[in-house]
């Protein structure tokens, strides 16, 4: 008889410390007020921290073509395309810097080996897109504002991307002067660097 009366107390007991803990957490949260309520999000961004790992930003202009951040990505993700620069210029000129966001895992891995400090974690977390295709960024083909992180990563810029055959910058010298430089429409480029 005792065992029994133990047993109901324990149960008792039990279901009012885990009822306390649903009210306290139910209380919490009618004073916090919903998430919605609180970002607006998407009309105002939602606060990031600073070292968050977001979708890349990427200088082309700087970039070098060492494949270096391509072979320290542990899941193979990063795909350059590049062609040997016309002489006398040197190096190589980079036509394509695409990355898979259905495979890339936001390590950061790539960000380090970079000799020229072009590819960096940036702070965009929406790349909502209409197809699977538009997870594969050609981040050399996309505005520069976009890429460098200045504009959000939009599923317009990057399907507009898609379809450009010419990389919006190409290095001053490799074959034409900077004032003769290859320069596509891409629609939705508001700005470019200067
Ligand atoms: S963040 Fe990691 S997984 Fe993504 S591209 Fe860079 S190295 Fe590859
Ligand atoms: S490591 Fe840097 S310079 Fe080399 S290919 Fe990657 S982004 Fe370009």
């Amino acid at each position: 008889m005792r065992a029994w009366f133990r047993n109901v107390y324990l149960a008792a007991v039990t279901i009012a410390a885990g009822m306390y803990v649903t009210l306290w957490y139910f209380v919490q949260s009618f004073r916090r007020g919903t998430f919605t309520g609180h970002f607006a999000y998407p009309e105002r961004p939602v606060p990031i921290r600073p070292r968050y790992r977001g979708f890349h930003r990427f200088d082309l202009t700087t970039c070098i073509g060492c494949d270096k951040c391509a072979r320290a990505c542990p899941v193979d993700c990063i795909y350059i395309e590049k062609e040997k620069a016309p002489p006398p210029a040197k190096g190589f000129v980079v036509t394509g810097f695409k990355i898979d966001y259905t495979k890339c895992m936001f390590c950061a891995l790539c960000v380090d080996p970079c000799p020229v400090d072009c590819i960096f974690m940036g702070s965009n977390h929406d790349i909502s897109t209409y197809t699977r295709d538009g997870c594969v960024v050609d981040y050399a083909k996309l505005p520069l504002n976009v890429a460098w992180g200045q504009a959000t990563l939009n599923p317009t810029a990057v399907q507009e991307s898609k379809r450009v055959s010419l990389p919006v910058w190409t290095k001053a010298g490799a074959g034409a002067s900077a004032s003769e430089e290859k320069k596509p429409v891409v629609p939705g480029a508001t700005e470019e660097k200067k």
